[in-house]
């Protein structure tokens, strides 16, 4: 059992990261004696019972050494190396004098961030930033875009992880695994441009047209394009007129087909715009007129009832509802009369979100958001692969948003070549092996389709990710999931209270979703720091 001491405006960050990291644990009690205490606060290490004292604190301690190195403020962001990798700290860090076997390092000054000053039988840690302001911070704003591919949140548990397991604590914990699979896909569609037919002379139109012809050639040249796709694009830009005019099939009217043809029909979620011509309001004014899509949920309310048959999942691709709880409650009507469905999940239109945004969507019943993510880049704006539950909200899961194909391609943002998209997403797919959770993607309704063209990329991700053991799932199953492993409360000897029995009915299709299971380190008598290979794990299930 982990016992933490952490000032009480941290609680909140505390208990979140305890459901990321989920492993037993409760606030320290100075009378009891632990396995591991976890402190932020400028308690003395000399009057806790514990095998292993992890102290987190940016800033100097009374009892730490004289020679402590200069504390780095925080906005600066610092980044410490471990194991080869990086964690970014965003809040204060201080550095100690070297030492021989440090594991984190501080990139600029080249100290270590943690040191293990002696106290008698107790082993210390003293790590140079505080952890709970780093969870805080993640899950609020998020990191900036050039910290973006750094899963920062799941470095900071793996740390910890490590740590304990290198002091031979024995503890169990419930990975964000699937049982039977090694992470979670969630496949998503945002709808803006479901038909090219209602987009006559606006800037989608001319954008189309532009880029099908002359900035199609112009990739061909540039060896960025094959004949096949220079061809593709040509005839339908040949065949927009008559698109037009009803006279030809509208190529990008029939992307479910399209999609259920590439991927074989594997679990999907499409967020789908409630109300057609509304560019919606910003923080202050409005929105740019551009981003008023050109139909509204009734307009494809076939293509709807075609995606539930299939038991494919149906969300908000909400225009207000980042801002406005009233906003929010009608757009979210809007779905519901047509697809029928209680539960139902947004992701917001161009991603608009702030720090409020989490409490509105609350307010009015969203079952979850998916929208925290990079418009210009892919990667972990909170840090984790995980669903989490965003600062000040009850019942809100967060399922983070990865990787968006128009951020891989438009040339404004990353502007990757085929190769190198498939290289980026590869990064990305080996990230969810090694720390679990749940990859969301997002390719837009018309990518498959002219002139963008972006299904190579697309069917090579889907094939890597069949191979890599992924579990598919809508989004509204990867949340049920993420809440089921939520649920297992712990007591002082292991799990209190499984995880209800359900069947993802609420917001998937219905299937069953996979267990959870509960992996076991086992302590040792004898200390061999920093060798993983002496503890034992093992795992079992927990959920038949
Ligand atoms: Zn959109």
């Amino acid at each position: 059992m982990i016992g933490v001491i952490a000032p009480e405006r941290d609680m909140g960050a505390v208990r979140e990261f305890f459901e990321l990291f989920k492993t037993p644990w409760e606030k320290w009690n100075s009378e009891k004696s632990y396995d591991v205490v976890l402190c932020t606060t400028e308690e003395s290490p000399w009057n806790i019972r514990a095998n292993l004292i992890v102290v987190y604190s940016g800033t100097r301690l009374a009892w730490d050494p004289e020679n402590i190195g200069e504390a780095q403020p925080a906005r600066i962001t610092k980044i410490l190396y471990y194991e080869g990798r990086e964690i970014p700290v965003y809040g204060n860090c201080i550095t100690f004098p070297p030492e021989d076997s440090s594991l984190l390092i501080e990139k600029i000054s080249g100290r270590p961030a943690v040191s293990r000053p002696q106290c008698g039988e107790r082993e210390i840690l003293r790590v140079g930033y505080d952890l709970f302001e780093e969870i805080r911070f993640l899950l609020t704003g998020g990191q900036p875009v050039a910290q973006a591919g750094i899963p920062a949140l799941e470095m900071h548990i793996e740390y910890l992880r490590t740590q304990m397991r290198a002091a031979g604590i024995a503890f169990v914990e419930i990975p964000p695994v699937p049982q039977g699979y090694r992470f979670i896909v969630c496949l998503t569609h945002d709808l803006d441009h479901p038909a090219i037919r209602r987009h006559r002379w606006d800037h989608t139109a001319v954008g189309f047209l532009y880029r099908g012809t002359i900035g199609a050639l112009l990739k061909f040249v540039r060896g960025h394009s094959s004949v096949r796709s220079l061809t593709r694009n040509w005839i339908a830009a040949a065949k927009w007129p008559f698109v037009q005019i009803g006279l030809a099939q509208d190529f990008w009217a029939n992307f479910y087909e399209q999609y259920r043809k590439v991927d074989g029909g594997l679990p999907s979620t499409y967020f789908v715009i409630p109300f057609a011509d509304r560019c919606g309001r910003a923080a202050s004014g409005l929105m740019p007129k551009r981003r008023a899509a050109g139909y509204g949920a009734r307009d494809i309310a076939p293509a709807i009832q075609d995606i539930l048959k299939n038991g494919d999942e149906i969300g908000l691709h909400g225009i207000d509802a980042w801002l406005d709880s009233e906003a929010a409650s009608r757009e979210l009507e809007e779905i519901r009369s047509l697809t029928a469905k209680a539960e139902i999940g947004i992701r917001m239109h161009w991603l608009c979100f702030d720090e409020r945004s989490p409490k509105e969507l609350e307010r009015a019943g969203a079952s979850y958001d998916s929208t925290v993510g990079y418009r210009e880049t892919v990667g972990y704006r909170a840090g984790t692969t995980q669903a989490y539950m965003p600062p000040g909200t009850k019942s809100l899961i967060e399922l983070p948003l990865h990787a968006m194909d128009t951020a891989l391609f438009f040339p404004g943002y990353l502007g990757l070549t085929t190769q190198e998209a498939s290289e980026r997403l590869a990064g990305l797919v080996n990230n969810a092996l090694r720390f679990g959770g749940c990859l969301t993607i997002n390719w837009h309704d018309r990518s498959l389709a002219p002139e963008r063209l972006w299904d190579g990329v697309y069917r090579e991700l889907i094939r890597q990710l069949k191979e890599k053991g992924a579990w598919f799932a809508t989004a509204g199953q990867a949340v049920d999931w993420f809440r089921q492993r939520r649920s297992v409360a712990w007591d002082h000897m292991g799990i209190e209270k499984g995880p209800p029995a359900t069947d993802g009915a609420g917001t998937g299709n219905g299937n069953r979703l996979p267990g959870l299971f509960l992996q076991t380190y086992k302590g040792r008598e004898v200390k061999a720091l920093n060798n993983l290979m002496a503890t034992e794990s093992s795992r079992h299930s927990i959920v038949a």
